[in-house]
Order: structure tokens, then sequence, then C-alpha cells
């Protein structure tokens, strides 16, 4: 286990490393800086900061919601092959089991946030995401099906490298979305 300072000292080893000087006063409190900063956007390591995700039952509301239910916005993560930021839109829906349970929305983007928050590839993120909000409905009476479209731009790609700027496109798709060709594309209506 590397504890806090050493963790310090190699962020000033690092800061050296690029041809840095540790000690000027605009980097003096960088390493801390950026200590705090990653308690911030990788706290998806952490099981404690999972964000909790309220359902409720299918009915509770008086009607019974057999349709699709899209949510959107966006995200923030961090490649793990270099250690850039890639970001962009999500595209989350559901069809919810009508003796199921149906998902408080905006945990969805608490979701996203909280898997985005680690070293990722977005070939996982999508799987991550999908994951933790199907277990979070259980496995009695679970969703008809999930799907998760991820558009991101890839600083990695962008600001260095091929530097040629475009978005990258995950999807993971379950149940209905997977197998009816019409369930997917009411989804894909919806993406614009
Ligand atoms: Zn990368």
């Amino acid at each position: 286990m590397i504890t806090e300072e050493q963790a310090r000292e190699h962020i000033v080893d690092l800061l050296e490393y690029i041809g840095e000087d540790p000690s000027r006063e605009g980097l003096k409190e960088t390493p801390d800086r950026i200590l705090r900063m990653f308690s911030e956007i990788f706290r998806g390591y952490d099981p404690a900061q999972a964000p909790r995700i309220t359902t409720f039952p299918n009915g509770q509301d008086g009607i019974v919601y057999d349709n699709m239910i899209v949510d959107s916005g966006s995200f923030y993560s961090l490649c793990e092959h270099h250690c850039r930021t890639f970001f962009g839109q999500y595209w989350f829906a559901y069809l919810p089991n009508p003796k199921g349970r149906i998902l408080g929305l905006s945990k969805v983007g608490r979701v996203v946030d909280y898997c985005a928050s680690r070293l990722q590839v977005q070939e996982r993120l999508v799987q991550d995401v999908v994951q933790m909000l199907t277990e979070a409905l259980g496995q009695e009476n679970p969703p008809l099906g999930m799907a998760l479209i991820l558009k991101g731009r890839h600083m990695c790609k962008e600001s260095r490298g091929a530097r040629k700027s475009g978005e990258m496109t995950t999807t993971y798709l379950t149940g209905a979305f997977r197998r009816n060709p019409q369930v997917r594309a009411e989804f894909l209506s919806y993406i614009k």
C-alpha cells in the first residue's frame, strides 16, 4: 500500500522528469492539488462512494409503465492507455418489466460518473454502467432490455499521436434492444 506522502513524492519526481523545477513558486502546491484531484476523479475505485441507486416498484404511481425510458447526458473519464481525458455524451434506455422496478432516473448519470471515475476504456465503460444498473433492478422480474451508447472524444488521439479529431462510439445492448430491430430502431431515433 502506497502512502499519500509517497505518492506526493512520485508526483514531484515526475515534474522533475518532464524538465520542470518542482520547487518553483507556481508548482509548490501542485502535487497536493493533483492528489486532491485524484481523490475526486478516481473515486470509482472506492466502493464506499458508489451511488445509492433508488428503485421504485412499477405501478407505484398508479400506472404500470412498460414503454421505453431514455436518459442522456455528458461524461468525463480517463483512458487507461495514456491517462488522458476522454469525454462526450451518453444515451441510456431501458424497458421496465411491468412486474419489476423503475429506476430513479437521476441515478443513471451518477452511475455513469462513478464508473467513469477510474482508468477506463470506452468499451468497458458501457458494460460497467449497464451491469451496475442491471444489478440495481434485481434478479426478480429484471428489465426487458437495456441499452447504452457512448460517443466520446479522446484527447490521447486528438492532442497527440494521430492528432485527429473525431468521435468513438461504443454500445452495449441487452434483451429486447439486442434481439428486436424495432426496439433498437426506436432507441436510435432518440439519438440526434
Ligand atoms: Zn488513450
